[in-house]
């Protein structure tokens, strides 16, 4: 299959483009679509035969579930029937972070294809910022369930070139829109009523949206950590240990010690801002930098998987050692992506 690709600027009026690949989604065809996170690999949530598609073209196992993209917040209802008790928290995170990087697991309706759920009660909400996802929804008329557009366990794709390395021949069209802004994938919350009866959220991927800022929002409670109330909700899929991957081993290395590399090994080196103890080695035959100079972890996420990937490609290079991340804000984010992508896949 021929892969199409069309550029488009979000900041014209791309309403055509959108009709057209709403217009494939509808044939059941898969079409990538960019967010502020990451490029999507879309498919119509309501067709449980393209969705069944997604899994089979990236490769991704059955029991991983996806993440449903809604045109706008009103859409919520059409997929997922939320609490009353929890109602009120629902419209607070969506009022303050949507559209933005920010996915809500909420008991589903039954409309949602199993497939789309991994059978899963709950269903994977979001309103992203990036205009061409929320323009192919609305045109489609339907939510577009969506997961990275990567073969499982590789690095998250955060440009078109990036997707059609990954998937090009497979998939019928890509949008690009150029990189993506964000660059790591959304939060991921549950929430939930805790032992005190109080609504709170379950932190199940860390993202954009940070401990931080939730904070003065509600309480944030880590996966096994929210006492009774919070263990009787479902198990959260797809927190795979290897994951994010490079093809090449990656070690994760505190900045601060040495790093003693083995003979005839050659070590390309991932940096935060360039100027460690660590990056100041001659070791390396590659030093990339996320953030040159006072190190800003935001630009350091934007940066972080073309870095991955342009290390990877690099024939030079045969071991990738990435410095550990503050870990604070868009830190812990970074640190979870490298920590899976440093585990080995047979693990
Ligand atoms: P992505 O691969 O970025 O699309 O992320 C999808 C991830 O969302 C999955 O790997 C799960 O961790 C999470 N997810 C999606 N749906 C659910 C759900 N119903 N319950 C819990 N986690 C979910
Ligand atoms: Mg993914």
């Amino acid at each position: 299959m021929e892969t199409r690709v069309i550029e488009i600027d979000p900041l014209d009026d791309c309403r055509r483009v959108y009709r057209e690949a709403a217009d494939l989604l509808a044939a059941g065809e898969l079409v990538a679509i960019p967010t502020e996170t990451v490029y999507g690999l879309g498919a119509d949530a309501f067709n449980a035969d393209a969705v069944a598609r997604v899994f089979a073209v990236k490769e991704r196992p059955s029991f991983d579930p996806l993440i449903c993209h809604l045109s706008n917040a009103r859409a919520l209802k059409d997929i997922a029937d939320v609490p009353e008790a929890l109602q009120p928290l629902v419209d607070k995170l969506a009022k303050e972070f949507w559209p933005g990087p920010m996915t809500l697991v909420l008991p589903r309706r039954a409309c949602v294809p199993d497939v789309v759920t991994s059978g899963l009660p709950t269903v994977a909400c979001r309103v992203t910022s990036h205009e061409a996802m929320r323009g192919v929804a609305r045109a489609l008329g339907h939510p577009i369930a969506a997961p990275s557009a990567n073969r499982f366990g590789n690095i998250s794709p955060t440009s078109a070139g990036a997707v059609l390395k990954e998937l090009g021949g497979s998939i019928s069209l890509v949008l690009d829109a150029g990189a993506c802004s964000e660059g790591l994938e959304s939060t991921i919350l549950q929430p939930f009523i805790d032992e005190k009866g109080k609504p709170a959220v379950r932190l199940l991927r860390e993202g954009p949206v940070t401990r931080e800022k939730l904070r003065g929002i509600c309480r944030v409670v880590k996966p096994g950590k929210g006492g009774e109330a919070e263990a009787s909700l479902p198990n959260a899929p797809g927190q795979i240990k290897s994951h994010y991957a490079p093809g090449k081993p990656l070690l994760l290395h505190d900045p601060r010690t040495p790093f003693e590399p083995q003979e005839g090994v050659a070590y390309g080196l991932i940096s935060y801002k360039g100027d460690s103890p660590l990056a100041e080695q001659d070791c390396w035959v590659e030093t990339m930098t996320l953030s040159p100079g006072s190190g800003r972890l935001v630009e350091a996420a934007v940066r972080l998987f073309a870095v991955m990937r342009a290390m990877d490609e690099n024939e030079e290079v045969q071991v990738i050692v990435a410095e550990e991340l503050p870990k604070m804000g868009l830190g812990y984010a970074m640190m979870d992506r490298l920590t899976r992508a440093s585990a080995r896949r047979d693990d």
